[in-house]
């Protein structure tokens, strides 16, 4: 899975599978290009990344500012002067329940980083993306599937499933210019996000949950998104891959 003199840009890279995503990429010859609000993080991912050989580009962003987002794209393009594979991958969870009147204080806010930043971000990379004949992976989640693995996290969840159904409409839309459009679906898997969104229950806890009784571990849901973004997923557009230890099935 060489993508030698290719520019993998992933959102929401400075931690978790959004940097082993970009870890990979580099290791497989990618030029890179790290997205995080958060400058230290970035910077972290960054420089495991350099050891590889290949060009890193740091984009201190938030993606749900559309300003952000136009600089995002604008700074590729200036550096490298094209964009292969997108990677929305940024992704923020809040709990917010309908019937104790919470859901709406985490709404926008959610909607905003999980769906809009994917639809904006897809939007401006369209066409450098179809001069490249390259490729999106949206990082959804099983939550977008199976509403009971998100419950108390609404907002979450359908965020998710709107997105899910956005890599179809938009694998629809882009088939007729060679452009592919994929999500993955993890379940629970070994990042800060859920830590720090202070969602109870130890990742064991969460293993318990799952078929194979495991959670996964960040570079597995990265080895699913490199397998999507290459020439051997070729025939595989507008969906929706599980990779969840059989959380689904239980
Ligand atoms: P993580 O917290 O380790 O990484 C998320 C990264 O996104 C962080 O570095 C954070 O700074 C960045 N980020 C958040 N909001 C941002 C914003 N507005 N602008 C720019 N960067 C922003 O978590 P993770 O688990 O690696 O999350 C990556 C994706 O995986 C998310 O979309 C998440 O919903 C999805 N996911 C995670 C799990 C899980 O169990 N960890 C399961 C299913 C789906």
């Amino acid at each position: 899975m060489s993508f030698a003199n290719k520019v993998a840009l992933i959102t929401g890279s400075g931690s978790g599978i959004g940097a082993a995503t970009a870890l990979s990429f580099a290791e497989e010859g990618a030029h890179v290009v790290i997205v995080d609000c958060s400058e230290e993080r970035a910077n972290s991912t960054a420089e495991k990344c350099k050891h590889f050989g290949n060009k890193v580009l740091i984009i201190t962003a938030d993606v749900s500012k559309k300003e952000d987002l136009k600089k995002i794209i604008k700074n590729t393009i200036e550096e490298f002067g094209r964009l292969d594979i997108l990677v929305n991958n940024a992704g923020t969870i809040k709990e917010g329940k309908i019937l104790d009147g919470t859901l709406m204080d985490t709404f926008d806010d959610i909607m905003n980083v999980n769906l809009r930043a994917a639809v904006l971000l897809t939007c401006l990379a369209a066409p450098h993306l179809i001069e490249a004949k390259g490729c999106i992976i949206n990082t959804s989640s099983i939550t977008g599937i199976e509403a009971r693995t998100g419950y108390g996290y609404p907002s979450y969840t359908v965020s998710k499933a709107a997105l899910n159904h956005f890599t179809r409409v938009s694998a629809m839309e882009f088939a007729s210019s060679g452009v592919r459009v994929n999500a993955v679906n993890p379940g629970p898997c070994t990042t800060n996000i859920l830590v720090h969104a202070g969602i109870p229950g130890s990742f064991e806890e969460m293993a318990g949950l799952t078929a194979l009784k495991k959670v996964c571990e960040p570079v597995e849901v990265a080895n699913l998104i490199l397998y999507l973004a290459s020439d051997k997923a070729k025939s595989i557009t507008g969906c929706c891959h599980l990779i969840d230890n059989g959380m689904a099935l239980v």
